[in-house]
């Protein structure tokens, strides 16, 4: 019998079966495990069962692997093949913690049992769709629910009807009314009695979704999903959507590797998202995972952006997916921000905010309007410095300066997390006048109440909304009307519909402008595009204000016209002439050992295994191990390699051979591949 257990390497366990059930593929078993107990999931037969005399029995079956089908097994084994990543991993980090740990005792969590019966026992009750979908009527009728556009009703038609594997991209505008579009599309689908799958970037940042598709498609069953929920809560919730009791199931990236008996449809809202892809364990992308999923399962799926990946964008290019356009805001009245560049070398900044910027806060504030300040850093200072020697605040275990949190009087490290207090006075020469350099989310909400000392100022990022309900109550605030400036990270450029913002104001972005990184002006161009799109949301003249030094930048003429697609086609042109992605496929491999030498060794060895695999008509390309930019992290030094190809099925046939060998490299150097890596 294979069992799999998650334990890093590509193979499955070997175990006898002694229950009186047939075995088959996703039964839950307790195995032994050196001088422990875990559990695993059965494969298959091995076929040199009755040769193996010595090998231990499985100890016990915890049920008949009723929700993990034969489809989620292909699911699965695509992902493992696809990433190069254990398949015994994948199948067991997908399921909630209580479905794949022990308890204590050695058994099975009491809350399995108890979230499957209440799953067991909403499916019995599950109405057929007809019945339910007249309760719903009357219900919904009673709802603020707003007539769709032509653009939309165009939109919510084809998605309704679409049938088989057919793959949508849904470009519009920020509050061009997409959620709407997705609502009404999902309500028509729910009435065919299907499953929806609805992924969401980061689901804690946008609590009022979730609110809406509860309220809207009530009473279908509507469940959540996502790594932030108490462990009942998400078993409860898995049980839900694994046996086919729930109807909707809005989740973050883990959604997408959920066992879903009746998906008739999937939907991936803002698709361009960077946190779909998963960094670390088996590193996928929700959304090219959705899309196997909704290839396996022969269902429409639906990307929804303002500022569509470039990936995704070609492949509309190309006609691979169908492109539906949603080119106006929604809201009548309600129009872009007016975006306006001040150049910082006629202006220089005082404190992070230039003369022409002050005056554009003071002067909404006055009129009784809400600003954002949008700074993608979060802390006091990125530095902690000695101006009489020179000393920064480094980071011990990490190639890294210490963050400088003012309000809780800690240095950090945004790399490891080490913390400590900050000093009174400088390590290397005694002086006591230690300076922040560089400005975070934190000094700019000080430099503001200077500013505006009569105005509500609240700063969202990862600080401020780190306990449970800070978010919600910040953003309660926010709508309500009570916040005159909202300041922060990209946190609040996510998806919020502010009704009284009538100024953006965007600073510290020309570190994206020239970075080395080749995706850091596409993520720079959906952060502003997006952040602009909270601006004049309900009315017209609003305004956002970049301060930059290079204003001349070809980004800037695309975010002035709000034309994703000048930008989209002048950065599509680079990548092609790079020949980076969408135009050429990568994997990295990654190295970690506490000394460098090391890892550059074993990469190098790695690359000469690699060599004879390469033949001469091969189109894949190894290039050289390269240290990372920050290079220790936490004590441990990194390196990489990137290996290139412009087919992707050689790129994968080469992986493949190539793993097997390196599997068997010995040494204590750690390592893992990276399919479509996404921070080069
Ligand atoms: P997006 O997701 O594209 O940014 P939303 O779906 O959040 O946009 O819609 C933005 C705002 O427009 C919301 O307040 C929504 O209620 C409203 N809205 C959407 N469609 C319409 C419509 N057809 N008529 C009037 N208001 C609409
Ligand atoms: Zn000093
Ligand atoms: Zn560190």
């Amino acid at each position: 019998m294979n069992v799999l257990v998650a334990a890093p390497l590509p193979k499955a366990f070997t175990y006898q079966w002694h229950s009186e059930h047939m075995p088959r593929f996703g039964m839950r078993v307790i195995v032994p495990w050196g001088r422990q107990h875990r559990i695993g999931l059965v494969q298959g037969v091995a076929p040199d069962q009755q040769l193996a005399e010595n090998i231990k029995p499985v100890h016990s079956v915890l049920d008949q692997g009723e929700c993990l089908s034969a489809q989620w097994q292909a699911l699965i084994e695509f992902a493992a093949k696809y990433y190069h990543h254990p398949l015994g991993m994948i199948a067991l980090e997908a399921l909630p913690k209580a479905l794949r740990v022990l308890n204590a005792r050695g058994e099975e969590p009491v809350m399995v049992a108890k979230s499957r019966e209440h799953a067991m026992k909403l499916l019995a009750e599950r109405t057929d769709p007809d019945t339910s979908v007249k309760a719903n009527k009357t219900k919904i009728d009673k709802l603020e629910k707003p007539e769709l556009n032509a653009e939309q009703l165009d939109a919510v038609a084809q998605l309704a009807n679409a049938k088989g594997f057919n793959p949508f991209l849904l470009y519009g505008v920020t509050g061009s009314g997409k959620t709407e579009v997705y609502l009404h599309t999902v309500e028509e689908r729910l009435k065919r009695g299907e499953q929806v799958l609805v992924l969401l970037p980061e689901i804690n940042l946008t609590p009022a979704a979730q609110a809406l598709y509860k309220e809207r498609l009530a009473p279908h069953r509507v469940v959540v999903m996502h790594s932030n929920l108490a462990e009942l809560t998400r078993t409860k919730a898995w049980f839900e959507a694994a046996t086919g009791a729930a109807d909707v199931i809005i989740a973050t990236r883990l959604g997408v590797l959920t066992p879903l008996p009746r998906l008739g449809m999937i939907v991936v809202d803002e698709e361009h998202d960077p946190s779909y892809k998963q960094q670390d364990g088996m590193r996928y992308h929700a959304r090219d995972l959705a899309l196997m999923l909704a290839k396996q399962r022969e269902v429409p799926i639906v990307l929804g952006s303002a500022t569509p990946a470039l990936e995704s964008w070609l492949k509309a290019d190309l006609g691979a997916y169908k492109r539906l356009c949603l080119k106006n805001r929604a809201v009548l009245g309600a129009s872009l921000p007016k975006v306006e560049l001040i150049n910082t070398a006629n202006f220089p900044a005082k404190e992070g905010l230039s003369e022409p910027a002050m005056q554009a806060l003071v002067q909404n504030f006055e009129a009784g309007k809400q600003s954002i300040v949008f700074l993608n850093r979060r802390g006091y200072a990125p530095q902690m410095v000695c101006n009489a020697c020179g000393w920064v605040a480094n980071c011990d275990h990490c190639t890294a300066h210490m963050v400088w949190h003012k309000n809780e009087r800690m240095l950090r490290c945004h790399h490891c997390g080490a913390g400590q207090r900050v000093p009174t006075h400088c390590p290397t020469c005694g002086n006591q006048d230690l300076t922040g350099f560089g400005r975070g989310t934190q000094r700019i909400e000080e430099t503001l109440a200077g500013l505006l000392p009569t105005a509500n100022i609240l700063r969202i990022d990862a600080d401020s909304t780190r306990n449970k309900g800070q978010m919600e109550a910040l953003l309660q605030q926010a709508h309500s009307g009570e916040a005159d400036v909202l300041v922060g990270t990209q946190m609040i450029a996510k998806g919020h519909d502010f009704a009284n913002v009538a100024l953006v104001l965007a600073l510290n972005v020309d570190a994206s402008l020239y970075s080395h990184a080749y995706r850091a002006p596409e993520r720079l161009f959906a952060q502003l595009m997006q952040v602009a799109g909270r601006a004049g949301r309900r009315a017209g003249d609003a305004r956002m204000v970049v301060q930059t030094r290079y204003p001349q930048h070809p980004l800037f003429d695309a975010l002035k016209a709000h034309n994703y697609e000048s930008f989209a086609s002048h950065e599509m042109q680079a990548r092609k002439d790079a020949r980076m992605p969408p135009f050429s496929h990568q994997a990295t491999i990654r190295a970690d050992h506490k000394k460098l030498a090391n890892c550059l060794q074993f990469l190098s060895t790695a690359r000469e295994l690699g060599e004879p695999l390469v033949d001469a008509d091969s189109p894949v390309f190894m290039c050289d191990p390269v240290p990372l930019t920050v290079v220790r992290v936490g004590g441990i030094e990194r390196a990489q390699m990137l290996i290139e190809s412009e087919s992707r099925p050689a790129l994968h046939r080469f992986l493949t051979q190539w793993l097997a060998q390196l599997h068997e490299l010995p040494g204590s150097v750690r390592w893992f591949l990276e399919v479509d890596p996404v921070d080069l």
